[in-house]
Order: C-alpha cells, then sequence, then structure tokens
C-alpha cells in the first residue's frame, strides 16, 4: 500500500454555494439552521451549509407544484426541454473539472476517477435524457367496437427524489435526467455528508434555461427533509436511493401519505463468480475492481467473490498480492486508486466488520485496519476462506473488504450466490459460453456483468431484484418511472364515415 499520507492538497475550487434551491433562487433555510460538510481526508469542515427540513420541504413543493400546474415546463414543447437539458450538458461539460473537484472534496473519491469517468458520465446521461425528451408519446389502440382509443403519455407532477453520498452528481443525473425529459418538475434532497456537486450544477442548470421551480434541491438530512418530502401529500412520486433500512422507511411513509409511487435502488451483495477456465490474473484485476472501486462505496460491489476450487489458492495469493499494491491516498494526487471512506460512522462500521470477519473465524490475508493516522482511510483488506453465513459474507459492508469464497461445481454456487436478501448485481468470469448463459439465467439479481463489471452506460437500465429494490433507473425504463398513461376513448358515431 502507498507511502503515508502526504499533507492534504489544497483543492483549486471555491465552494459557492451554500444555500437552499427553492424556485430558482439562493434561500437560506427557514429555521437558519446550518450544517457541516467535511472533508473525509481530515474531517475538517469544508463549508456550512444550509439546513432544510419539513418547512423548506413544503416551500420547495409549493414551487415545484406550481411550476408544474402553471409554469413553462410542462407545457413547453418537447423540443425546447430537450434544448434546455442539452445546454445543460454542455455547460457541465465546460465546468467539468471544477465539478469534479467539488466532488473529489465532499466524497473523497480520487479526482482522477470523478474528472475522467464520473462527470463526464453524468453529461452523457443528461445529452441521453435530452435525446428521448421529444419521443416520448402514446399508442393508437385497436379496440373492440366503434371507439378510436389513445393513450396519452403525461408527465407525473411533482417528483420527490433522495439520493446517496456514495456517486452525489451520477446519482442526481440518474434522477433528475428523465424526471425532466418527460416534463415533470422536481424537489430533490441530497445526502448530508455531500450537498455541494448538486446546488454548483443546478445553478448551471438555471443558466442552460431551465424556469424557477421546476428543480428545487435541498440539503438535509433524512429524517427530517427526507421524510417530510416522501411524506408529503403534495408529492406525485417519490425516488429513493439508499440503504435498504430506509427504504422500507419511504416506502412506508409513501403509504402513509397519499400513496405515491415508489422507485428504490437499495442494498446489495453481489456475487463476482470465478470459474475454473479462467485466466487467474485477469479475473484478480476484475475481481479487485468489482469491490474496491470507490472505496468500495457501490451498491452493486462485488463483495461475495466465489472462486472455483481448482484456482482458488492461486486466486488467493494473487488477489492478496493486488490489494497490497492498491494506492491509497490523498484523492487529489495523481496516480491514487483509493481515497478515504466518506465519513467517521462508515469507517467504523467497516472497521466492526474486519473485526467481525476475524472473530468469525476468515482469514485475514491483506490489510484490515485504518490507513494513516487522520481522516477516514482504510487499508485494501482480503479475507479467504470466507463461509456463506459469516456476517462478512451476509451484510453490505460498502467498504475495501472482499471476502473470497469458495466453490466445487456449478448447481452449488449458483444456489449460494442466490442465497442472498439482496438481488442487485452479479459478476461471472469464464470463456465457456453455455455456463455463461446458464449461470446468467438462473442468477436473481438485476444486471449480469459477464467478463465485465459496473458498465453504467446511461442507455443500460440498473435496479434490484428482492430486497435491492424495486423498478429499474437508466435507458428507457427510467421514463415510465415519470409518466402517467391516460386512456382516451372516443365513440366513432358515424357509421358512414
Ligand atoms: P447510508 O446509510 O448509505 O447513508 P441512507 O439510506 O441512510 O444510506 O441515506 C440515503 C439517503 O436517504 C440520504 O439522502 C439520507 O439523508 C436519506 N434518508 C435517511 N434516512 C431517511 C428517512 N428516515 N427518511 C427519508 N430519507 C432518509
Amino acid at each position: 500500500t502507498a507511502a503515508a499520507i502526504e499533507e492534504p492538497i489544497t483543492p483549486s475550487v471555491k465552494v459557492n454555494y451554500t444555500q437552499l434551491l427553492i424556485n430558482g433562487n439562493f434561500v437560506d433555510s427557514a429555521s437558519g439552521k446550518t450544517f457541516p460538510t467535511l472533508d473525509p481526508r481530515t474531517g475538517d469542515v469544508i463549508a456550512h451549509i444550509s439546513e432544510g427540513d419539513a418547512e423548506d420541504i413544503n416551500r420547495a413543493v409549493s414551487a415545484a407544484r406550481k411550476a408544474f400546474d402553471e409554469g413553462p415546463w410542462p407545457k413547453m414543447t418537447a423540443y425546447e426541454r430537450s434544448r434546455i437539458l442539452l445546454r445543460f450538458a454542455d455547460l457541465i461539460e465546460k465546468h467539468n473539472d471544477e465539478i469534479a473537484a467539488l466532488e473529489t472534496w465532499d466524497n473523497g473519491k480520487p479526482y482522477e476517477q470523478a474528472a475522467n469517468i464520473e462527470i463526464p458520465m453524468v453529461t452523457r446521461l443528461f445529452r441521453y435524457y435530452a435525446g428521448w425528451a421529444d419521443k416520448i408519446h402514446g399508442l393508437t389502440i385497436p379496440a373492440d367496437g366503434p371507439y378510436h382509443v389513445q393513450t396519452l403519455h403525461e408527465p407525473i407532477g411533482v417528483a420527490g427524489q433522495i439520493i446517496p453520498w456514495n456517486f452525489p452528481l451520477l446519482m442526481y443525473a440518474w434522477k433528475v435526467g428523465p424526471a425532466l425529459a418527460c416534463g415533470n418538475s422536481v424537489v430533490l434532497k441530497t445526502a448530508e455528508q455531500t450537498p455541494l456537486s448538486a446546488l454548483y450544477v443546478t445553478k448551471l442548470l438555471h443558466e442552460a434555461g431551465l424556469p424557477p421551480g421546476v428543480l428545487n434541491v435541498i440539503s438535509g438530512f433524512g429524517p427530517t427533509a427526507g421524510a417530510a418530502l416522501a411524506s408529503h401529500m403534495d408529492v406525485d412520486k417519490i425516488a429513493f436511493t439508499g440503504s435498504t433500512q430506509t427504504g422500507k422507511v419511504i416506502l412506508e411513509l409513501a403509504a402513509k401519505s397519499n400513496l405515491k409511487p415508489v422507485t428504490l435502488e437499495l442494498g446489495g451483495k453481489s456475487p463476482f463468480i470465478v470459474f475454473d477456465d479462467a485466466d487467474v490474473d485477469k479475473a484478480v484485476e476484475l475481481a479487485h475492481f468489482a469491490l474496491f472501486f470507490n472505496q468500495g462505496q457501490c451498491c452493486c460491489a462485488g463483495s461475495r467473490t466465489f472462486v472455483h476450487e481448482r484456482v482458488y489458492d492461486e486466486f488467493v495469493e494473487k488477489a492478496k498480492a493486488r490489494a497490497v499494491k492498491r494506492v491509497v491516498g490523498d484523492p487529489f494526487r495523481g496516480g491514487i486508486e483509493q481515497g478515504p471512506q466518506i465519513d467517521s460512522e462508515q469507517f467504523n462500521k467497516i472497521l466492526k466488520y474486519i473485526r467481525a470477519g476475524v472473530d468469525g473465524g476468515a482469514s485475514l490475508e491483506a490489510g484490515g485496519e485504518r490507513f494513516g493516522d487522520k481522516g477516514f482511510y482504510i487499508e485494501p483488506t482480503v479475507f479467504s476462506n470466507v463461509k456463506d453465513d459469516m456476517l462478512i459474507a451476509k451484510d453490505e459492508i460498502f467498504g475495501p473488504v472482499q471476502s473470497i469464497l469458495k466453490f466445487k461445481d456449478l448447481d452449488e454456487v449458483i444456489r449460494r450466490a442466490n442465497n442472498s436478501r439482496y438481488g442487485l448485481a452479479a459478476g461471472v468470469f469464464t470463456n465457456n459460453l453455455d455456463i455463461a448463459n446458464h449461470v446468467t439465467r438462473a442468477l436473481r439479481a438485476g444486471s449480469v456483468w459477464i467478463n465485465c463489471f459496473d458498465v453504467f452506460d446511461a442507455a443500460i437500465p440498473f435496479g434490484g431484484y428482492k430486497m435491492s429494490g424495486i423498478g429499474r433507473e437508466k435507458g428507457i425504463y427510467s421514463l415510465n418511472n415519470y409518466l402517467q398513461v391516460k386512456a382516451v376513448v372516443t365513440p366513432l358515431t358515424n357509421p358512414a364515415w
């Protein structure tokens, strides 16, 4: 692992926006309260952010309601909406590096990852949904009887959106892109750990021509602002990404209030299965990426690495060597593969799971401790001899902890891979097409990556089976989350016509 952490690099970007964004204006929260957002490299305060709660959600929902009911947005031509989204994408592209710097500062992810992969994906996603805006339309239906029947695909109204901290701006894009393309207005609550980038880009979106009130951004906490949004009577739909535990709360709040439809993108414990025909070096590298990417803070992380017994020992040796070589350090430095975890809560939770792994009898092959002595860095950690019933094989750790499990045959590994309350994603590593096809069909997971992992094209749907969620985001699938279907029936009264 890389040498001890040096003095943190000062980011090249300033925090210009710290207030709530309601009806096109930056405003203080109704209570006047603020909360600090922290630098995960040090735990130091980056900025004090206006803290929204129920009253601010009310204000934001009223603005969104007005923008939807009276405003120009849903009534604009789809082409005009598309052009605003395209201009927005151009502005994100223009400010790519500043946005990436804010993201790294607030979240701790490697700057190179943010600047070269994530923020460009945000740009790409808005261009993708800009392309859909003027291609959303209903059907003409041949019903029995003398009727002209058609469907109108209309925006659903005011969408509430609650996002997590692991990919702050990408999660913003997955939610905001389709909602706006379909003509909805939105109240979005960012995660309390990472409020900065959403405020920055939403300012750009208004520069691109978004009318006031169409997208309102509230920084604040879950049980206050988030819960107020999920239970609001005037919110027509709620979309949430976060933990399974909170997902249940959201569904309950939606049911108890106005039965708004809910989409949920939740936790996972995804298998990554390496068969015995594998090129072990390649399998090790991909399995390493599948788990350690983004400090292990991915809902779809390949966190159960199943390896066939014939290649198991070699795999474990090489996986350990790869983890030890992983470059950990200040995410603003070049060549860094792993920055700090998001905050002290996650940091402590991960260290607790590592202890549970050791206590439970798994073999600690690499890492296991905090890295350095400040901030929330954790050593890349590898366990072998992991058994299915160990806590580290069942719970989502959300950190840089790889668990390697041994298997003997195909049916066994399918059964074990599916033996989880989650069903978000899976990786299959083999050159045998029959095996790949068979396993893919048998796995109960929303994404199966064969000989690849974490491919997140804007057009590819993403979402979970079982307790990993409800519904799909991205691609054409996400449009349905933000549309109502109106069936329109007209009698054909004059038989002569
Ligand atoms: P994590 O444990 O990864 O932080 P959470 O599910 O707690 O995941 O958080 C994801 C998002 O959900 C954040 O924006 C958070 O503020 C919000 N949230 C947390 N608790 C609630 C709640 N009770 N009601 C609504 N939103 C919540």
